[in-house]
């Protein structure tokens, strides 16, 4: 049976400042969002109820309009608020939560000065982002690659950038893998199609420098646990022939979090102890009640 569509489902969506039934949460089709990839979102999750780092979230929302040139007619807090109410209405205190912000139909064509702003956010119920998770997935490396920081607006999680990630994603899947591996457009390594990358060699973790795609959110948290036991993290250029040096290597992201990776084109890598030391204290921090 076809899974149910995102547009048919029971339970609300916040839509410029109120609660609006799910199925009524429509744009019209002359809308510059559409048109111009003039949108900005989040991805984030809710544990027992708390959303993990909701205000980082719900700034880097800000962040990323800023970035398009654009400004949200919402605080920070004000969409915090929004999306905690969202989770306890929705009865679901784990779910995962998509906040969007885009520009309207005042305006059609390349300029979008006249258009105004909307936000909204949504939730669904949303359990491990890859399927066979904690058995480590297989990445492809890309056909497609992370643009310099002069060719697009890197830092905003920006709907236009994910073109390449889906075309990327839909090569691997169709290759039979379960993502793909960007390159940078210097050919560093650079992330996942929608999660940032770690590798593990001789009890040290090394992850390329973020210096043209998202410094997500779960990778600042992961670098974080990983110095709070002494374990020494190194952010730097990575380049593919050094792949087979490493030990282990995963995924972090919101909606990935930690996952393990057991193969990139051909090579194998076995999850081990650092991935599993770190996934058990990711674990905990995210199920904390006060972990926001
Ligand atoms: N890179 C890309 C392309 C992503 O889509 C995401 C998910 N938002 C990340 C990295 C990880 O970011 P975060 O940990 O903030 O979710």
């Amino acid at each position: 049976m076809a899974a149910q569509s995102f547009d048919d489902r029971d339970g609300w969506i916040w839509m410029d400042g109120e609660f609006i039934p799910h199925r009524d949460a429509r744009v019209h089709l002359l809308t510059h969002a559409m048109h111009y990839a003039s949108a900005v979102f989040e991805g984030e999750r809710a544990y027992d109820g708390v959303i993990f780092k909701s205000r980082e979230h719900s700034e880097r929302l800000h962040t990323s309009a800023k970035l398009l040139g654009f400004k949200l007619p919402y605080a920070a807090e004000e969409i915090d608020r929004a999306k905690a109410e969202l989770v306890s209405r929705q009865k679901t205190p784990n779910c995962y939560l998509r906040a969007i912000a885009w520009r309207g139909s005042e305006q059609m064509g390349v300029s979008a000065k006249r258009d105004d702003v909307h936000v909204a956010i949504a939730s669904w119920l949303w359990g491990d982002y890859f399927a066979d998770k904690m058995k480590g997935v297989r990445l492809m490396i890309a056909p497609w690659r992370r643009p310099a920081p002069d060719t697009a607006p890197i830092a905003s999680k920006a709907a236009g950038l994910y073109m390449i990630c889906t075309l990327s994603r839909h090569a691997a899947t169709d290759a039979g893998f379960d993502d793909a591996m960007m390159m940078d457009w210097r050919g560093q390594i650079a992330e996942g199609t929608g999660a940032n990358i770690f590798f593990v060699k001789d009890g040290v973790l090394h992850t390329p420098y973020p210096d043209c795609f998202l410094n997500g959110i779960t990778r600042q948290t992961v670098i974080g646990l990983a110095k709070a036991r002494g374990i020494e993290v190194v952010e730097r250029a990575i380049w593919p022939s050094e792949l087979a040096s490493f030990s282990e290597v995963f995924l972090t992201g919101s909606a990935a979090e930690i996952t393990p990776v057991r193969e990139i084109a051909g090579l194998p890598f076995k999850p081990a102890a650092m991935t599993e030391m770190l996934l058990n204290d990711f674990s905990a921090l995210t199920r904390r009640k006060n972990a926001a």
